[in-house]
C-alpha cells in the first residue's frame, strides 16, 4: 500500500485531474501534475507542476523518481509516456489498457472480439476502405480514431461521397466509420477495479448530450431495471477484459432495450461527477485508492442527484453568470474548474442537485439552470 504524504504523479492538468488532486489532498497524499499548460486547472492546485509537455523526458524522470505511483486524467498520453514511466514506478491504468481505449479502431477491435455489443462499423484507413465499407453502414457517423473529444472530429454522413469528403476534411486520419444508430437514450457505468480485481460499481446513468457534449446526468438512470442491470454487466466485463486498475467510465447507447457499447474512457468520466455529492465515495478517491492499494470504497448512491454541465456558452458576452442564483438553492453544489477564458462548448465547472425524490431534483436542476443560462 502506497500511504499518505507520498507524492503520486498525474498526466494531465484538467478538471479530472484537478479533482484527483483535491481528493489525493483529502486523504493527506500530495501530487505532481505534468501539463504544459501554465494555467492548468490541477496544475494551479498541485503541490508540483510540471509543465512540460508529455514526451518530455526530463520532466518524465523527474516524475518517476519523485512518485510512488503515477495515472492520467486523459486517454491521450503517448503510450510510449506510460510505458517510460511503468519501467521506474507503478502506472494504473496500465499503458495497454489506455492505448485499447484511446484508439477507436483498437477499442471497437476489442469490443468486437470479446463479444460485447457494439454499433457496426468499419475501419477506414484509407480512402480505398470506403467504398467496400458496406452500405448498411449509411446513414452514419465517420470518426477520427484519435484525440476526438466531446463530439470533435466527427462528421455525419449520409453516403460514400459524404464519407469521402469528411475523411478528406479530416486530414486523411485513420477514422470508424459508424452506423448511426437510432438512440432512445444513453447511459453510462462508472467503476473502479483493484489490482486484487474487486469491483466497485456507480449506478447507471442517464446521459443527455447536446451538440455532442454531455449535458445532464442523472442517477440513477430513469427506465428499465433491466436496461440498468445490463449495464452494469457490460461495464464489468469490460473491465475484466482489460485488466483495469483505476477508475473505468462506459458510454452505451440504449436501442429498443438493447445496450450497444459507445465507447470506453480509461479514467475518471464527466457523467461521474454527481459522485462527489451524492455517494459514499466519489470518483475520484477511488481512483486514489486503487492507484496507491487500497480497498476501494464504498460506491453507494445517498440521493438522487442531477449534474449540469457549465459550458463557456454560459459566459455571455464575456459576462459573469449569476451565481448567485445557484448559491441560493441549498440542495445544489457548484463546482468551478479555475479556467481563466470560457470559449463556447469548453467545460468551465458544473452543479449538482441532490435529493430523495428523483423527480423534484430534476425539476430543481432544470430550473437552476434555466435561472442562469438563456436557452439558446
Ligand atoms: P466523444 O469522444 O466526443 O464523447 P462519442 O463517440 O461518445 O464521442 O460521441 C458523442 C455523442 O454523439 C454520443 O454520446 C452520442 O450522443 C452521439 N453519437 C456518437 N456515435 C453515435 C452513433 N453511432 N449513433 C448515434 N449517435 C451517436
Ligand atoms: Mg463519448
Amino acid at each position: 500500500m502506497i500511504l499518505p504524504p507520498s507524492m503520486l504523479g498525474m498526466l494531465g492538468g484538467g478538471q479530472l485531474a484537478r479533482f484527483f488532486v483535491i481528493a489525493a489532498h483529502e486523504m493527506g497524499y500530495r501530487v505532481m501534475v505534468l501539463d504544459p499548460d501554465r494555467n492548468s486547472p490541477a496544475g494551479k492546485i498541485a503541490d508540483v507542476h510540471l509543465c512540460a509537455a508529455y514526451d518530455d523526458a526530463k520532466a518524465l524522470s523527474e516524475m518517476a523518481r519523485d512518485c510512488a505511483a503515477v495515472t492520467t486524467e486523459f486517454e491521450n498520453v503517448p503510450a510510449s509516456t506510460l510505458r517510460a514511466l511503468a519501467d521506474a514506478v507503478p502506472v494504473y491504468p496500465a499503458a495497454s489498457a489506455v492505448a485499447t481505449c484511446q484508439h477507436r479502431i483498437s477499442e471497437k477491435n476489442f469490443l468486437r472480439d470479446h463479444g460485447f455489443p457494439h454499433a457496426p462499423y468499419a475501419e477506414i484507413n484509407g480512402e480505398a476502405d470506403i467504398p467496400g465499407a458496406g452500405s448498411g453502414l449509411y446513414p452514419g457517423i465517420l470518426k477520427v480514431a484519435r484525440f476526438g473529444y466531446d463530439g470533435k472530429g466527427q462528421a455525419r454522413v449520409r453516403t460514400p461521397a459524404e464519407a469521402l469528403a469528411a475523411f478528406r476534411r479530416f486530414g486523411g486520419e485513420q477514422c470508424v466509420l459508424e452506423q448511426m444508430m437510432a438512440l432512445d437514450y444513453e447511459v453510462s457505468v462508472v467503476l473502479a477495479r483493484d489490482a486484487a480485481g474487486n469491483i466497485a460499481a456507480f449506478p447507471t446513468t442517464e446521459n443527455i448530450h447536446r451538440d455532442g457534449i454531455l449535458d445532464i446526468s442523472i442517477a440513477p438512470a430513469r427506465g428499465g431495471e433491466s436496461v440498468r442491470g445490463q449495464a452494469q454487466t457490460l461495464a464489468r466485463g469490460i473491465a475484466e477484459k482489460l485488466d483495469y486498475v483505476g477508475t473505468l467510465g462506459v458510454e452505451f447507447f440504449v436501442c429498443k432495450g438493447a445496450l450497444y457499447v459507445n465507447e470506453m474512457a480509461p479514467r475518471p468520466h464527466n457523467s461521474g461527477h454527481y459522485t462527489i455529492d451524492a455517494c459514499v465515495t466519489d470518483q475520484f478517491e477511488q481512483q486514489v485508492r486503487a492507484l496507491c492499494g487500497l480497498p476501494l470504497g464504498d460506491a453507494r448512491l445517498h440521493s438522487a442527484a442531477v449534474m449540469v454541465n457549465l459550458l463557456g456558452d454560459v459566459w455571455r458576452d464575456g459576462q459573469v453568470p449569476a451565481w448567485h442564483v445557484l448559491f441560493e438553492q441549498a440542495n445544489l453544489k457548484l463546482h468551478l474548474y479555475g479556467k481563466h477564458e470560457a470559449r463556447p462548448g469548453r467545460k468551465m465547472g458544473h452543479f449538482t442537485v441532490i435529493g430523495e425524490d428523483a423527480a423534484l431534483v430534476l425539476d430543481n436542476a432544470m430550473s437552476a439552470r434555466s435561472r442562469i443560462r438563456v436557452e439558446g
